[in-house]
C-alpha cells in the first residue's frame, strides 16, 4: 500500500500525545553506565531513542534495534542518513539542524530502512543534549507503519463508502430516532425535489402519506427494537410537487461504538414503473382484451369470495350464465371483425343493465356471467334476465347493417342450486342450454331434470363423433309430389342417426349439436355422397330420374371445400348436376348477404338447384331472395298446419303462392298432412307438396317401391 509520508490528518496529533518526548537538557545516558532506573525506563518504553553525534550513531535503545533490525555493532559509527529515504533525508536534514541549536523539533515523519530492507515509516522528534561532554542529536520515535496504513485503509474504505452513495442510483438516508433525516445521498434530495438545506433535519414523515405514517412508524420501530434490518419495504414517497414515487426501501439499525441503536439508515429504490408494469400484468390477467371486462380468473375469485360471505352472512346470490345465439354465424359469415363489435358492444349493454355491485365477466367466445348478490326470491333474478334480454335485442348497427341480436340464460341460485363455484357455474351452463333448447331468447333456471337432459347432450356429441365410422348414419327419403300430375318430381333425404346406447336419435336432436362441434362438415359430405350415390343407383334400376334434395347447414355453407365437396359427389356418383338441389334456410343466407351471393353462385355454376327450406320464418323479402338466384321456395310447416282454420296462416301461403310464380319460383308446401290442406294449397297453385299426407320419409328400397308407383305415365 503506498503510504503518504506527509499526508495530514486528524491521527498526527494523536500521535503527538503518545510521543510525549520531553526535550532532554542533560546528558543522561552513557552507553555503558547508565543507571539501571535509566535502562529499566529506555527497555520498557515504546519509544525507540537513539544519539547522534557528529552523523553518526552512539547510542540506539533495545527498542531501536528491535524495531529496525539492525544490532548496536551494525549501526554504531554509520551515518543515519543512510537509512533514511532519500525522498525524506532533507526534512530530516532540517530537523536535524534545527534541534542543533537548541531546540526540540515538532514532530515529523520519514521513511526509514529496516535492515530487511523493508520500510518502516517513523514519528520522531529531535532534541539537542550534551552526551559525554559534546553537543549530540537525541532522537526518540515510534514505528507508525501499521497506524499510517490502517489509516490509509480507512480513508480508502471512507472514500469507497462516498463514492458509493453518491454515485449509486439508490436513494441513500439517514435518520436519527425520532426520524429526523441526518444524511442523505442527492437522488434521495432529487427525487423529494428539496433541497440539501431543506431536507436536512426534516422528519420522515413529512414525505410520506398520512395515512401510512403509522405503518412507517412501526417499521422503523421494529428496526430499533430488534436491531434487525427491515428489508424491502414497499411505501409511496410525496414530493414537494406532490408526485408520487413508489418505493421499496430497506431500514438498518445505525449503532454506536457499544451497539447501540442510535438512528437508522436507510436504502430504497424507485419502484413505479415495476408497480405500473405489475398492475398492468395484473390487469392483462385477470381482465378480458376485448371488452375490458373482467375474465374467468377474476370471475372465479369473485365468486368464490361472494360465496364465503354469503355463506357466513346466509345470503342468496344468483349466477346467470348468457350465451349469445347464433353468434357464430355472425362471426363466421361477416367475420370476427364484426364479432368482435358486437361482443363489445353487448358487454357495454350488460354494464349499463346491471347495478355497480353486481359483477358481469366474460369467459370466452360469446359466453358472459353475471353474478347478482342479495337475491332474496327468484323473481328478482328473473326481472334482471328479463332486463338483459331486452337490452340485447335492441337492435345493433354491425358493418353498416342493422341486426337484432338475442340470448339464452341460465340461471342458477346459491344456495339453493349449488354450494361452490363449479356447480354453481355447471348448473347455471345447464339452465343456459334448456334456454337455448326453447328457442333461444329467454331465460331458464336451473333445475334437477335440466341435468339428466344436460347429460344427454352430452352423450350426443361423445356418441355423434363416432356415428359416422360405426355406420350409424343413414338417409330416409321424403317424396316431393306435383300438384297437378301427382307424379313424384323429387325427393329430400332426411338424416337419421340409430345409436345403439341413445336409440334412434332425431336430426333437431343432433344437427345442432353437429354444426356447434363441427362434426357437420365430416357428415355433411357423407350426406352429399350418399344422397347422389343413391339417385344415381334408382336410376341404374330404371326408376325415373328424380330431383334429390339435400339439406346445407351454414357451417358447410361457409365451409371453403363445399364447392369441392358438391362436384366430388356429383363425379363420383356420375349424377347430372341438375338433379341436385341444394335446401338452405332464410337465416343463413341473411346473415352475410354479400358473401353468401358469391358462394351461392359457384354452387349454381355446377348446375345444381337451390331451394330456400322453411320459407317464411324469417325476415327475407321475396325480393331479396331473387338475388340467390334460387329455384324453389319451400313454404314452413308452420303455415301449413293451421290451414285451412288459421286465416292469417291461409293468407300468408296464398301471398307467397302468389308472389311466387312471377318470379319463376317452384312453391313447394312442406308438412301437408291432411286433405283440406292438400285442397287448399291446389286451389291456390301451389306446385308441389311434400308430407305425410303422401308419404313420410322412408329407407331408400321402400322409397324406389314409392316411385316404381308414381312413375309418370306415358305421354304426361
Ligand atoms: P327440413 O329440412 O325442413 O325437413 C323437413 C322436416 O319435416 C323433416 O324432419 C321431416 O321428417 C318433417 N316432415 C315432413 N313432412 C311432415 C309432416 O307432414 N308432418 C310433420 N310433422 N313433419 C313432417 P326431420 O327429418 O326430423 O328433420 C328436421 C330438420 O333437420 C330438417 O328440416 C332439416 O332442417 C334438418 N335436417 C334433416 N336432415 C338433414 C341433413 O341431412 N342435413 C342437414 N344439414 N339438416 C338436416
Ligand atoms: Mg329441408
Ligand atoms: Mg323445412
Amino acid at each position: 500500500m503506498a503510504i503518504k509520508l506527509k499526508s495530514a490528518g486528524k491521527s498526527k496529533s494523536a500521535i503527538k500525545k503518545t510521543l510525549k518526548v520531553k526535550p532532554y537538557k542533560k546528558s543522561i545516558f552513557k552507553q555503558n553506565d547508565l543507571s539501571q532506573l535509566s535502562e529499566d525506563i529506555i527497555s520498557n518504553i515504546s519509544v525507540g531513542i537513539y544519539i547522534v553525534q557528529n552523523e553518526k550513531f552512539v547510542y540506539v535503545s533495545p527498542l531501536f534495534q528491535k524495531l529496525s533490525g539492525y544490532s548496536y555493532a551494525d549501526l554504531a559509527g554509520t551515518n543515519p542518513v543512510d537509512y533514511i529515504h532519500p525522498d525524506d533525508r532533507e526534512i530530516v536534514r532540517k530537523k536535524a539542524i534545527k534541534s542543533l541549536k537548541g531546540k526540540s523539533s515538532d514532530a515529523y515523519e520519514y521513511r526509514f530502512t529496516r535492515k530487511n530492507g523493508e520500510v518502516m515509516l517513523v514519528l520522531e522528534m529531535v532534541t539537542s543534549i550534551t552526551y559525554r561532554g559534546k553537543r549530540a542529536a537525541l532522537g526518540s520515535f515510534i514505528d507508525i507503519t501499521e497506524h499510517r496504513q490502517m489509516e490509509e485503509a480507512l480513508r480508502q474504505s471512507e472514500e469507497r463508502y462516498q463514492t458509493i452513495i453518491e454515485e449509486m442510483e439508490e436513494w441513500y438516508f439517514e435518520t436519527d430516532l425520532a426520524g429526523n433525516i441526518t444524511f442523505f445521498n442527492d437522488v434521495f434530495a432529487n427525487v423529494l425535489g428539496y433541497s440539501q438545506k431543506e431536507l436536512t433535519g426534516l422528519n420522515f414523515r413529512s414525505f410520506i402519506k398520512k395515512e401510512e405514517s403509522d405503518s412507517v412508524y412501526r417499521l422503523f420501530n421494529q428496526v430499533f427494537k430488534t436491531g434487525e434490518s427491515t428489508k424491502n419495504f414497499p411505501h409511496e414517497f410525496i414530493s414537494t410537487d406532490g408526485t408520487v414515487t413508489s418505493a421499496e426501501f430497506s431500514i438498518f439499525p445505525k449503532r454506536d461504538k457499544e451497539g447501540k441503536v442510535y438512528g437508522f439508515r436507510g436504502i430504497g429504490h424507485d419502484i413505479t414503473e415495476r408497480k405500473h408494469a405489475e398492475e398492468k400484468i395484473k390487469y392483462l390477467a385477470t381482465h378480458d382484451s376485448l371488452t375490458g371486462l373482467p375474465n374467468r380468473l377474476m370471475f372465479s375469485q369473485l365468486l368464490n369470495h361472494a360465496i364465503q360471505s354469503a355463506k357466513r352472512y346466509t345470503r342468496q346470490f344468483a349466477v346467470l350464465f348468457i350465451d349469445l345465439d347464433r353468434f357464430k354465424i355472425i362471426n363466421d359469415t361477416l367475420g370476427h371483425e364484426a364479432g368482435d363489435q358486437l361482443l363489445q358492444e353487448i358487454a357495454m349493454r350488460l354494464k349499463q343493465a346491471l347495478r355497480a355491485v353486481d359483477v358481469v365477466a366474460r369467459l370466452g367466445g360469446d359466453e358472459f356471467v353475471i353474478f347478482i348478490e342479495g337475491v332474496s326470491d327468484s323473481s328478482q333474478a328473473a326481472t334482471v334476465s328479463h332486463n338483459i334480454l331486452t337490452t340485447i335485442i335492441k337492435p345493433i348497427t354491425i358493418m353498416g347493417q342493422e341486426r337484432h341480436i338475442t340470448a339464452s340464460i341460465g340461471i342458477s341460485v346459491f344456495p339453493k342450486d349449488a354450494e361452490d363455484e363449479q356447480s354453481l357455474m355447471k348448473n347455471a351452463d345447464m339452465a343456459m342450454y334448456l334456454a337455448k333448447e326453447k328457442g333461444k331468447n329467454n331465460y331458464q333456471f336451473y333445475s334437477e331434470d335440466i341435468q339428466s337432459k344436460s347429460i344427454e347432450r352430452l352423450s350426443i356429441e361423445t356418441n355423434l363423433r363416432f356415428a359416422l365410422e360405426r355406420n350409424e348414419l343413414s338417409l330416409h327419403y321424403q317424396a316431393k309430389v306435383d300438384f297437378k300430375t301427382n307424379v313424384i318430381t323429387g325427393v329430400e333425404a332426411l338424416l337419421r342417426w340409430q345409436n345403439p346406447s341413445l336409440g334412434s336419435v332425431t336430426p333437431t336432436q343432433f344437427i345442432p349439436v353437429a354444426e356447434e362441434s363441427g362434426l357437420i362438415i365430416p357428415i355433411g359430405r357423407w350426406i352429399l355422397r350418399t344422397a347422389c350415390a343413391q339417385n344415381a343407383a334408382w336410376q341404374q334400376q330404371g326408376l325415373p330420374a328424380v330431383c334429390m334434395a339435400v339439406n346445407l347447414s351454414l357451417r358447410q355453407l361457409t365451409d371453403d371445400n363445399l364447392i369441392d365437396d358438391i362436384r366430388t359427389a356429383l363425379n363420383d356418383s356420375g349424377m347430372a348436376p341438375n338433379l341436385l338441389e341444394l335446401e338452405i334456410t332464410e337465416s343463413m343466407v341473411m346473415h352475410n348477404p354479400t358473401r353468401m351471393i358469391a358462394v351461392l353462385a359457384k354452387i349454381k355454376n355446377l348446375g345444381v338447384r337451390l331451394a330456400i327450406d322453411d320459407f317464411g320464418t324469417g325476415y327475407s323479402s321475396l325480393a331479396q331472395i331473387k338475388h340467390f338466384h334460387v329455384d324453389t321456395l319451400k313454404v314452413d310447416r308452420s303455415f301449413i298446419r293451421n290451414i285451412p282454420k288459421d286465416s292469417e296462416d291461409k293468407a300468408i301461403t296464398e301471398a307467397i303462392i302468389a308472389l311466387g310464380k312471377p318470379l319463376s319460383f317452384i312453391v313447394v308446401a312442406e308438412g301437408v298432412e291432411t286433405v283440406d290442406q292438400l285442397d287448399f294449397l291446389r286451389e291456390h297453385s301451389c306446385d308441389e307438396m311434400q308430407g305425410h299426407y303422401f308419404s313420410k320419409p322412408i329407407a331408400p328400397e321402400q322409397f324406389a317401391d314409392l316411385l316404381r308407383e308414381h312413375v309418370p305415365s306415358p305421354g304426361k
